[in-house]
C-alpha cells in the first residue's frame, strides 16, 4: 500500500491484509492499484525500495528518422552488427525507416554534432562499408552450407541488399544512454511496475517494448481474473503471480539479449565463428527460428 507522509513522500508500507496503516496523517488509496510505468528512472520503483541490479553498456543509442534514397516495399527491418555496435533500420513508411545506431558514447556525440550532410555519409558508411573477413571464419560458414545444402536445409530465400539513406528528417536526432537495468521486485502492496520501470535492455534485439507489452497483457489478464472470481484489485496473489511469471520470462530474455551484446562485442576469431555459425543454423533450422520469435512474441 502507498501512504503520503505529512512531508509530501510516498513510501510503501506493505500489503494491506499484512500491515494496517497505524498513522493519522495519512491517505490510502484502498481499493486501487497504482501501476509504475514512468520508465528507467521510474520514481515508483524508487518508492517501492527494490533492488535494482543495472550495468552500463558504454553505448550510446542513437536515433533518427531517415528517408531512403529508393521507395520500396519497406517491410524489412535490417541490422547490421559492426565492430563497434549495431546499426538498424526499421520501416517506418514506404519512404522512411527508424535509425537505432548503438555506438561507444564519444562517437554518439560526434555523430549528434554532424551536419545532416555529413551525418548520412556516415551512416551510408556505416551501412555498406565492407570489412575484411577472417579466412577462418569464411572457411566454417562455407562448410556448413555445403553441409545445410546436402541436408537440404538451406534457404532458398533470395537476400536482399540493405537500402541506402538519401537524408535525414529535420530535427529527428537525439542519443540515449544504454544500460542493463532490472528491479528483482515488480510489486508491493497495491503497486506494480511494468516496461522499462521494472527492466531495461540494450535495443539490438528490438525487444524492450514487446517486454513492455507483453507486461502489460500478463497484468490485465491476471486482474480480470481475480475481478472475476471476487478479490480486490489490490490483492496479494495476482500481483505475485504476475511477478513470478513475468520475471521468469523477462530475465531469460534479458540475459540472451546481454549475452548477445557481449557476443557481438568482440572481434576474436573463435567467438566470430561460432557466432556466424549460430546465425546460420538458425536460420536454416525453421523450428528453431519459430521458437525464438515466439518466445520474443510475449
Ligand atoms: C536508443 C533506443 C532505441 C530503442 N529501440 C527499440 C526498438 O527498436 N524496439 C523496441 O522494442 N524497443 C526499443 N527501445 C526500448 C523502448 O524504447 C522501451 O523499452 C520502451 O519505450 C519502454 O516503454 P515504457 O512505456 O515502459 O517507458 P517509456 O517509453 O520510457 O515511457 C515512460 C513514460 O513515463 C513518463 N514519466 C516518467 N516519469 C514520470 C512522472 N514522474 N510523472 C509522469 N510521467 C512520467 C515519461 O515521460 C515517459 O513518457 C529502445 C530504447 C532506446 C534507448
Amino acid at each position: 500500500m502507498f501512504e503520503k507522509e505529512a512531508g509530501g513522500n510516498i513510501v510503501n508500507t506493505g500489503f494491506p491484509s499484512e500491515q494496517p496503516s497505524q498513522r493519522s496523517t495519512v491517505s490510502m488509496l484502498a481499493g486501487t492499484i497504482t501501476v509504475g510505468a514512468d520508465g528507467v528512472s521510474s520514481k515508483v520503483r524508487g518508492a517501492l525500495g527494490a533492488q535494482y541490479l543495472t550495468w552500463n553498456y558504454g553505448q550510446m543509442g542513437l536515433v533518427a528518422t531517415v528517408r531512403l534514397s529508393e521507395p520500396t516495399e519497406n517491410k524489412v527491418a535490417w541490422q547490421r552488427f559492426l565492430p563497434t555496435g549495431p546499426v538498424a533500420l526499421l520501416p517506418l513508411t514506404d519512404e522512411l525507416s527508424s535509425l537505432v545506431w548503438s555506438i561507444n558514447s564519444d562517437e554518439a556525440r560526434r555523430l549528434l554534432g554532424l551536419t545532416n550532410e555529413c551525418f548520412v555519409d556516415a551512416l551510408n558508411e556505416a551501412l555498406w562499408k565492407q570489412y575484411p573477413r577472417h579466412p577462418v571464419v569464411d572457411t566454417a560458414t562455407r562448410r556448413l552450407d555445403n553441409i545445410l545444402d546436402s541436408l537440404m536445409l538451406r534457404s532458398s530465400a533470395v537476400r536482399q541488399l540493405q537500402p541506402s539513406v538519401a537524408e535525414i528528417e529535420p530535427d529527428s536526432r537525439a542519443a540515449f544512454p544504454l544500460a542493463f537495468g532490472h528491479s528483482t521486485r515488480y510489486v508491493g502492496a497495491g503497486v506494480v511496475l511494468i516496461g522499462d520501470a521494472a527492466h531495461r535492455v540494450h535495443p539490438l534485439a528490438g525487444q524492450g517494448v514487446n517486454l513492455g507489452f507483453g507486461d502489460v497483457k500478463c497484468l490485465t489478464e491476471l486482474l480480470a481474473e481475480s475481478v472475476y472470481s471476487g478479490q480486490n484489485i489490490g490483492s496479494k496473489s495476482p500481483l505475485l503471480c504476475y511477478e513470478t511469471s513475468r520475471q521468469r520470462h523477462n530475465v531469460s530474455t534479458m540475459l540472451a539479449i546481454d549475452g548477445l551484446q557481449k557476443l557481438y562485442s568482440t572481434e576474436a576469431a573463435p567467438i566470430v565463428v561460432l557466432r556466424s555459425l549460430g546465425l546460420q543454423l538458425t536460420h536454416a533450422l525453421a523450428p528453431l527460428k519459430s521458437a525464438i520469435m515466439n518466445h520474443a512474441a510475449v
